[in-house]
């Protein structure tokens, strides 16, 4: 592929040894998109997205450079770009500069103490890595084979640590007055969240037979998360738990990572309309904003229960929970 792409510069140069214009040889070298059965067979993944696909360059910079340009990956690249940014940026105003909550619910996270902004910064540095992590393997997919290999196994392992980092702050204020209960679900979580680890890493996971597989195996892990909550909700009554933890925002960004894992194993909506959704709206950029979406229902529940936790100091030697 990469081969491909070199000869075509150079039989330009040679009828025109001089006269390529810098705009001629930028289009040759980064505007000119590929068709997908051009593609090499590691990089085939949707044959519902049948143009506008980026020829192998081996190089960084030029990856760089084709953020730029519009082709299958370009709003894949920018969702994940922006939500990182927008994350970052929410945590360090919420956490540093002053109140900023996105719905009713008032606090004041700068005044807290050091263990719920740990709890809040798990979540926020987690959130970030995830998308940070996809934006990466997003932009180099068009370097080479070993790196866009190498790139979507951090985008996996981002998935995971996203998975594990929401789900520990609402373990430990999820059972805030029961560190034996803390110990055992985080536990049962991070062994959960190693294996997804080292399936990730497994080169077999990549294979596009197994496209179903992996947001499966996403959604169990997170599923998991089901079993410590009906395990709160038996202690405390559903009424208690849904004021207490914003169980509303809880299911919405379950909603949010379902919903999109299943329109992205699906291929909806280009497996109907195919070839006609290759730049915009493709199943891949739908399920991105859908883990933007579920990352700020996860905000806003997190940002409830810790702001619940810190009107109720004394919860504990109350025996309220
Ligand atoms: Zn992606």
């Amino acid at each position: 592929m990469s081969n491909g792409i070199h000869r075509h510069t150079s039989n330009k140069q040679c009828s025109s040894p001089n006269k390529v214009s810098l705009e001629e040889k930028s289009k040759s070298l980064y505007s000119k998109m590929i068709p997908f059965d051009l593609q090499p067979i590691w990089l085939k993944d949707n044959e519902f997205l049948q143009t506008n696909y980026r020829p192998i360059n081996n190089s960084y910079w030029k990856c760089i450079k084709t953020m730029f340009l519009l082709h299958t990956e370009t709003f894949n690249i920018w969702t994940h770009l922006l939500g990182c940014v927008f994350v970052c940026l929410l945590t360090l105003s919420a956490l540093y500069i002053h109140t900023f909550k996105l719905s009713d619910v008032k606090i004041q996270l700068s005044s807290l103490p050091t263990i719920d902004k740990a709890m809040f910064s798990l979540f926020a540095i987690s959130a970030a890595s995830c998308l940070l992590g996809s934006t990466t393997f997003h932009i180099f997919t068009c370097h080479s084979e070993s790196t866009a290999k190498f790139l979507n196994k951090i985008d996996y392992l981002g998935t995971t640590v996203c998975i594990i980092g929401s789900s520990l702050p609402l373990i430990y204020y999820g059972f805030f007055c029961h560190p034996w209960l803390i110990f055992i679900y985080c536990t049962v979580f991070l062994v959960g969240g190693g294996l997804c680890c080292y399936i990730s890493f497994s080169d077999t996971f990549r294979r596009r037979d197994y496209r179903k597989v992996r947001p499966t195996m996403f959604i169990l892990l997170g599923l998991t998360g089901i079993i410590p909550i009906c395990h709160i909700i038996s202690m405390r009554g559903f009424t208690e738990v849904f004021d207490r933890y914003a169980l509303h925002w809880l299911c919405m960004m379950a909603f949010c990572y379902i919903f999109g894992a299943f329109i992205y194993s699906m291929r909806i909506p280009e497996r109907f309309f195919p070839g006609k959704f290759d730049i915009f709206a493709h199943s891949h950029q739908i399920f991105h904003m859908f883990v933007i979406f579920g990352i700020i229902s996860h905000y806003e529940c997190l940002t409830s229960t810790v702001s619940y936790y810190s009107n109720h100091q004394s919860i504990c030697q109350a025996n309220v929970f």
